[in-house]
């Protein structure tokens, strides 16, 4: 056995050598993945993050397990590749989080630093898929946007701050973000935006105050089809020119200030064929302009055509597509994400962290931005976080039967509260993309030897 990737040593560590047992069956270890290249095996452990290629002799004994320990077991089992056939290691995993989020929760400095704020629940745009649909439409008023500087001001703990502007449309409330953000500056403390926008009422003067005012990295704007398409589907009100052009050339203003775009396409059986076409634009408008990911994400929910026909495709159906899509997308360079090898995660979505908050127009403080119900409520701008019910709530992991056999599942945290917590539409691409980085880091460590 021959290590291409060394082990995380605090997983590796917590988890200790396993001891071989001459009397036991070994199996192989559930969140192990194979991969086959160039005539090498090769197993990606998913808890301790180690990569190893195996000798012939080793790639032979695979194929007889489970089986009685042989001599030639002895790294496989010290390395955890394979364990006794009782042995859970589900459980393990559990516990392992546990322990490491215990750890952190010792060594974290005190502060709020991830903070999402909803300048506006209004929106210009009116997709039919909305999650906020049905919520009353609030704008910040300026006495909140000065207790929300107040509220940093007081808990962010020394830390850098890390916004990002959600709503409703943010850019309906773009006052508001300056204000917020001039407090910011006038106060010294230090800060970066993402901002989720459809990006229609950009224009070259507010994506200069984006950048030098709002601290702007980042925009995810949503292009669900093409021209036709979108401009139906966005339906903005009072648009007087053609949105989908406006739409392009702010993604092009935003580029050309080095903000990072994020074009999504929220996708189901109604537009995914369009998808080719954008990426064909994209690649003429912004010539591969490495600042710009393009790319899929599944509409959540049970939408019907007016014939009553479903146009949601089930879990299977998302998955191969989000698979299929993003892989065009990558193949004609307009998706750079780079993703690395899985291992043992406890990190929290922002919903459950204590280094996170959500901001509502009216100054209510909700955990996650996807819940804003007044029974989501665990505080306020005046008073901080201070309903510990809800911290609990939201500090639950979810546990699913499906999961536990998973080979991903040490690196998929998800929590008990979320709404998205059972569906699963990323594993089929994860393990494309685990398969093509093992098969690079074979290639690269056989041409270091
Ligand atoms: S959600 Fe999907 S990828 Fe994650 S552990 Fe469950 S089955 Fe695996
Ligand atoms: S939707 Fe789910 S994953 Fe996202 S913040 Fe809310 S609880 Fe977390």
């Amino acid at each position: 056995m021959r290590t291409i990737v060394e082990p995380k040593e605090r997983i590796d560590k917590l988890w200790g050598i396993q001891r071989t047992d001459t009397a036991v069956t070994y199996r192989m270890m559930r969140y192990v993945i194979r991969v086959d290249h160039n005539g090498d095996v090769l197993l990606h452990n998913v808890i301790t993050g180690q990569l190893v290629k195996l000798d012939q002799a080793e790639a032979k004994l695979l194929e007889k397990l489970p089986a009685t320990f042989t001599p030639l077991m002895e790294k496989l089992i010290e390395h955890q590749f394979v364990v006794p056939n009782d042995f859970d290691e589900h459980q393990r995993v559990v516990g392992i989080r546990l322990i490491l989020r215990k750890l952190a929760d010792k060594q974290e400095k005190p502060g709020i630093n991830h903070i999402t704020i909803f300048p506006t629940t209004a929106c210009n745009a009116r997709c039919y898929y909305c999650f906020e649909k049905g919520v009353k439409p609030q704008t910040m008023s300026e006495q909140t946007a000065n207790e929300v500087v107040e509220f940093l001001q007081k808990h962010y703990g020394g830390k850098k701050l890390w916004i990002r502007w959600f709503g409703g449309e943010p850019t309906v409330g773009a006052d508001r973000i300056s204000q917020i953000c001039e407090g910011l500056h006038q106060r010294g403390i230090d800060f970066s935006s993402k901002i989720t926008t459809n990006g229609y009422l950009f224009d070259e003067k507010m994506v200069e105050i984006a950048c030098s005012l709002w601290n702007l990295d980042s925009a995810m704007i949503s292009v669900d089809g093409t021209k036709e398409r979108y401009n139906r589907v966005k339906a903005f009100v009072n648009a007087c020119d053609d949105p989908y052009e406006r739409v392009m050339n702010n993604i092009g203003l935003l580029l050309a200030h080095k903000v990072h775009v994020n074009l999504r396409m929220n996708f189901d059986k109604q537009n995914y064929m369009e998808f080719k076409e954008i990426l064909d634009e994209a690649r003429d408008r912004f010539s591969g302009n490495p600042l710009l990911d393009v790319y899929v994400h599944q509409i959540n929910g049970h939408y019907e055509n007016v014939d009553s026909s479903l146009i949601q495709g089930d879990e299977e159906w998302f998955s191969e597509k989000i698979l299929e899509l993003n892989k065009m997308s990558r193949k004609m360079g307009l998706l750079h994400k780079k993703s690395e090898l899985p291992r043992l995660e406890y990190k929290w979505c922002i919903a459950a962290r204590d280094d996170a908050v959500t901001i509502l127009p009216q100054g209510q403080l909700v955990s996650c931005p996807e819940r804003m119900n007044p029974d989501q409520y665990k505080g306020d701008l005046k008073h901080g976080v201070n309903n510990q019910d809800l911290i609990c709530f939201w500090k639950q992991f979810a546990d699913y039967e499906r999961c536990r056999d998973c080979c991903l599942f040490p690196e998929c945290v998800k929590i008990l509260n979320c709404a998205g917590k059972d569906r699963c539409f990323y594993k089929l691409e994860r393990l494309d993309q685990i398969k093509e980085i093992v098969c690079n880091l074979a290639d690269s460590s056989a041409d270091e030897q």
